[in-house]
């Protein structure tokens, strides 16, 4: 063998080196690193302000949430719009909320999200809509929140806030756009989110659809605000349009509404709480 080769050889070895260092030894090193740094106060302080129920979470379960949070910030990237500053108040806000869907679940931090656009407030979109015949028009929303997959998800601050100051309405934008990303890493938004094997699948699918289907049947018969609120129902009727929202919308009833939705809906409450692995009844919530 020629010196050619043994030099194309050690190259092609230090490339393989590299690549395990990058993979895995390098995410562990700087997981250790994030457990083993203490949270800083100014954080849990934003943490308090913004989940009432901080305090009464048990110790375990407060570091974790810390941990989780501390994870999120370093992984992702804040991009203030439209004249937003992205401060530790953004960044945490959204973090604490964020992380309490992972808080017990064996979690990646959310993979395939990247970067976390922040409004001020409400923003406006336009979507193309396509008619039968081909014919494009445009509609326009102004939206609280917005989850893509391709690793976006579009908040605005003001209903961030106002999401946090009441944990007991139901409404929780955070939570609703965070649950869109759990549901995408399923490869499809349909309200299945990735479920540990082919049994829970199918529980899931069976709750979900009756559940679903009831809702739909419900808003379809009572249309406004006012009836849902005489009528009593835990659920948004925002839930019914579709499988995904209807997902989301349990989402925020299972953390806001944990012991209304158990009474309500008791076997909905049951796969959210094994998906989730956490029963938000416990912070006296
Ligand atoms: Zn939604």
């Amino acid at each position: 063998m020629d010196s050619t080769s043994y030099i194309v050889i050690l190259f092609l070895c230090l490339i393989v080196v590299a690549v395990f260092l990058w993979l895995f030894v390098y995410p562990a090193w700087r997981r250790q690193r994030l457990e083993a740094t203490p949270f800083p106060v100014e954080w849990d302080k934003i943490v308090q302000q913004r989940l009432p129920f901080y305090g009464a979470m048990s110790p375990e379960l407060k570091r974790a949430l810390q941990v989780r949070i501390a994870h999120f910030i370093a992984d992702k990237r804040f991009e203030g719009c439209a004249g937003q500053v992205i401060d530790d108040d953004v960044k945490v806000s959204i973090a604490a909320q964020a992380c309490l869907l992972i808080l017990n679940r064996p979690s990646d931090y959310y993979s395939e999200l990247r970067t976390i656009l922040v409004y001020p407030a409400g923003f406006v979109v336009r979507h193309d809509n396509v008619d039968e015949y081909g014919l494009v028009s445009q509609d326009a929303h102004a939206l609280s929140g917005e989850s893509w997959s391709n690793g976006r998800i579009v908040l605005s601050w003001e209903d961030v806030k106002h999401g946090a100051s009441d944990f007991r309405d139901g409404t929780n934008v955070v939570l609703h756009e965070f649950a869109h990303q759990l549901d995408h890493q399923s490869g499809a938004t349909n309200g299945a989110p990735l479920l540990t094997d082919r049994h829970s699948n199918q529980q899931w699918a069976a709750v979900f659809s009756a559940e679903f289907e009831r809702l739909q049947a419900l808003a379809m018969s009572y249309d406004t605000d006012f009836i849902q609120m005489i009528n009593d129902e835990v659920l948004d009727f925002y839930g019914a349009t579709e499988p995904a929202e209807f997902f989301a919308v349990a989402t925020e009833a299972f953390f806001e509404k944990p012991g209304e939705l158990a009474v309500q809906h008791p076997q909905l409450f049951e796969q959210l709480q094994n998906y989730y692995g956490i029963d938000p009844r416990l912070w006296g919530h």
